[in-house]
């Protein structure tokens, strides 16, 4: 369930009694936000109160959230405001936890941070779900408050991941190597597109490439879809997978046994 997030005021958060040294910060620190879902099932484990970011710097042919690409449009809340309104569903999330997404949410890297802290502060599992195109200097802040990654790997080639994102793969390569070297667990995305990720040869790179990694816990395969189409029409924008099919579902399973006879989990 999405909704649109309402920034109420009423700070019915359960740390108000513990604001002290860090509420200036999470006052001050604002951030712009989409959208949230407060029962999220599919962006990490567990029931998830979601966070959907505004402003993402890359142009992937297949976004299904165009519309979380303008960084200056969305809402505007302080880091306290969204975490007492995140506070206000820990009953349902105590199990699960709090997923920042987007839109990039690292492109926001300070916000997203302070967001994290807090979340972690009132002992919620945190999640952040990237593209991981920021270079990692700039995300650092929010990667080192994230308890995993949900990190895409748009392409394990740099130059089609350049023709299908706008960007190279190289920052999320380094973003991955750096959730190696601390031992902090991802779970890889990758979407599957006919004519440019479903290429079978790309995907046994793909898998061996990440086979070599301990931090990947799981990778999620996931098949293009077109139910985002409409919004790119809304926008005004060229959608160019117009005549892209999605994926069969015999396509899909030969995907995942490609990744599954590298010993990783799908
Ligand atoms: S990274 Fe996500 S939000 Fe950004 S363009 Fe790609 S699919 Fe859309």
């Amino acid at each position: 369930m999405r909704t649109d997030f309402i920034a109420d005021g009423t700070g019915n958060g359960y740390n108000k009694g513990k604001r002290t040294g860090g509420k200036q910060m999470a006052d001050q620190m604002k951030g712009r936000i989409h959208s949230v879902e407060s029962f999220g099932a599919v962006d990490g484990p567990g029931i998830r109160f979601v966070v959907f970011l505004q402003g993402c710097p890359l142009r992937c042919l297949f976004c299904h959230n165009p519309d979380t690409w303008d960084g200056k449009a969305g809402r505007e809340v302080s880091a306290q405001e969204l975490v007492d309104e995140i506070l206000t569903y820990r009953n349902y999330i105590k199990k699960g936890g709090v997923t920042l997404s987007g839109g990039e949410p690292l492109l926001q890297a300070q916000f997203t941070a302070e967001v994290l802290r807090l979340c972690k502060e009132n002992g919620l599992h945190t999640a952040v779900d990237t593209s991981g195109c920021i270079p990692l200097e700039r995300a650092l802040p929010a990667l080192q408050q994230a308890d995993m990654l949900l990190l895409d790997i748009k392409d394990i080639d740099p130059d089609d991941a350049k023709a299908l994102t706008g960007m190279t793969n190289q920052n999320a390569i380094a973003t991955l190597d750096y959730c190696e070297k601390v031992a902090k667990t991802v779970w890889v995305r990758h979407v599957v597109v006919p004519g440019y990720t479903l290429n079978y040869d790309k995907l046994e790179r793909l898998a061996e490439f990440l086979s070599g990694y301990n931090c990947v816990e799981k990778v999620e395969l996931l098949p293009f879809h077109k139910m985002g189409e409409y919004k790119w029409e809304v926008l005004g924008e060229d959608y160019k997978l117009f005549d892209t099919e999605e994926p069969t579902q015999k396509e899909m399973a030969k995907v995942k046994g490609i990744f599954r006879s590298k010993g990783i989990l799908v």
